[in-house]
Protein backbone atom coordinates (compact mmCIF):
# COMPACT_ATOMS: atom_id res chain seq x y z
CA UNK A 1 0.00 0.00 0.00
CA UNK A 2 1.79 2.98 -1.50
CA UNK A 3 0.50 6.56 -1.52
CA UNK A 4 2.04 9.30 -3.25
CA UNK A 5 3.43 12.36 -0.57
CA UNK A 6 4.26 15.89 -1.28
CA UNK A 7 7.84 16.97 0.30
CA UNK A 8 7.89 20.99 0.88
CA UNK A 9 10.15 23.12 2.35
CA UNK A 10 10.13 24.06 5.87
CA UNK A 11 11.70 27.34 5.36
CA UNK A 12 9.81 28.96 2.80
CA UNK A 13 6.65 26.17 2.04
CA UNK A 14 7.69 25.54 -1.38
CA UNK A 15 6.61 21.97 -2.78
CA UNK A 16 9.63 20.74 -4.47
CA UNK A 17 9.45 17.29 -4.68
CA UNK A 18 6.77 13.91 -5.18
CA UNK A 19 7.36 10.84 -4.09
CA UNK A 20 6.06 7.40 -2.51
CA UNK A 21 5.99 5.78 0.52
CA UNK A 22 4.75 3.02 2.39
CA UNK A 23 2.44 3.90 5.12
CA UNK A 24 3.05 0.83 6.69
CA UNK A 25 6.75 1.38 7.08
CA UNK A 26 6.75 5.34 7.73
CA UNK A 27 3.19 5.92 9.76
CA UNK A 28 4.55 9.42 10.58
CA UNK A 29 5.94 12.71 8.33
CA UNK A 30 8.78 12.11 6.11
CA UNK A 31 11.58 14.47 6.72
CA UNK A 32 14.62 14.94 4.67
CA UNK A 33 17.34 17.25 4.01
CA UNK A 34 16.98 18.39 -0.12
CA UNK A 35 17.58 21.09 -2.11
CA UNK A 36 15.01 23.64 -2.47
CA UNK A 37 15.16 25.65 -5.75
CA UNK A 38 13.79 28.49 -4.44
CA UNK A 39 16.73 29.39 -1.55
CA UNK A 40 19.21 27.47 -3.18
CA UNK A 41 20.38 25.54 -0.70
CA UNK A 42 19.72 21.94 1.51
CA UNK A 43 16.34 22.83 3.81
CA UNK A 44 14.56 20.23 5.59
CA UNK A 45 11.70 19.22 3.70
CA UNK A 46 8.56 17.56 5.33
CA UNK A 47 5.91 15.45 4.08
CA UNK A 48 2.35 17.79 3.53
CA UNK A 49 -1.01 16.13 3.95
ZN1 LIG B 1 12.75 26.71 0.61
Amino acid sequence: MRVNITLACTECGERNYISKKNRRNNPERLEMMKYCSRERKQTLHRETK
